[in-house]
């Protein structure tokens, strides 16, 4: 950890990933973010900018050539871009893999958000609408999403989280820098979900020894309790992420 500074609420916040301390991901990021030759312009919705467990905050500390973009005045951003790519699993979407110029692409946007919001974003924008839509296609063999703090859409085959999209992106299209790009997004990913996974689990075992007010008006016995079913039900939140099908 680089540094730490404290604001009002007296809670240590970590000066580098801006987690707080006792939640910082600063051992699984690069000394320095990395190069790339392809770009990564993520438009962000504005309720995916307020989620604290999404992924693409990570992506600025991973790679130097990446910006997010509020959805708010997108098109601006996408203006002055060419040779760009929507990393988007519509319809017209082909594999990113045999994507035919994938030589020439020097931009890859990627809508952070739910899947729905994603999905209203991109008919309702005529500018992300002309993008050419490409896909990450499912692996032959399942595989599990590194990030596990979210659940990924049933609807959306092979769904990963947003910064694990990037990677594949970035390990398909950048020949020069991918490979390495790849791998430290994924440790960063990693290291993300676990160091959330352990903060979760000991809050879980604070909030458990709280004694409860039973006679208290309003209260709901078990509201608190952890669920029973391991792993998978540790966390039923849906998932935002969108970049893949
Ligand atoms: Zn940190």
């Amino acid at each position: 950890m680089e540094g730490v500074v404290r604001r009002r609420t007296m809670r240590v916040i970590c000066s580098r990933c801006t987690r707080p301390e006792i939640a910082c991901v600063c051992h699984g990021l690069p000394e320095v973010p990395l190069s790339t030759n392809v770009s990564i312009l993520v438009i962000q919705t504005a309720a995916e900018a307020k989620c604290k467990i999404g992924t693409a905050w990570l992506l600025p500390h991973v790679l130097t050539n990446c910006t997010i973009h509020p959805a708010r005045g997108h098109s601006i951003a996408l203006a002055t871009l060419t040779n760009c790519v929507l990393l988007f699993p519509g319809v017209n979407s082909v594999p990113i893999t045999t994507y035919e110029k994938k030589q020439d692409v020097k931009t890859v946007v990627i809508i952070d958000g739910t899947w729905q919001s994603a999905l209203r974003m991109l008919t309702s924008s005529s500018l992300l609408g002309t993008l050419p839509q490409v896909y990450i296609p499912p692996s032959p063999t399942p595989t599990t999403p590194l990030f596990r703090i979210r659940r990924p859409p049933t609807d959306v085959p092979g769904a990963v989280s947003t910064a694990e999209a990037c990677a594949f992106a970035l390990e398909t299209l950048d020949s020069a820098h991918g490979e390495e790009c790849g791998r430290a997004l994924r440790h960063a990913v990693h290291t993300f979900s676990e160091v959330q996974l352990n903060f979760i689990r000991s809050h879980r075992n604070i909030t458990t020894q709280v004694p409860h007010r039973t006679e208290r008006r309003g209260y709901v016995a078990g509201l608190y309790e952890a669920p029973t079913g391991g792993k998978e039900e540790e966390h039923k939140q849906m998932d935002t992420r969108t970049p893949a099908r």
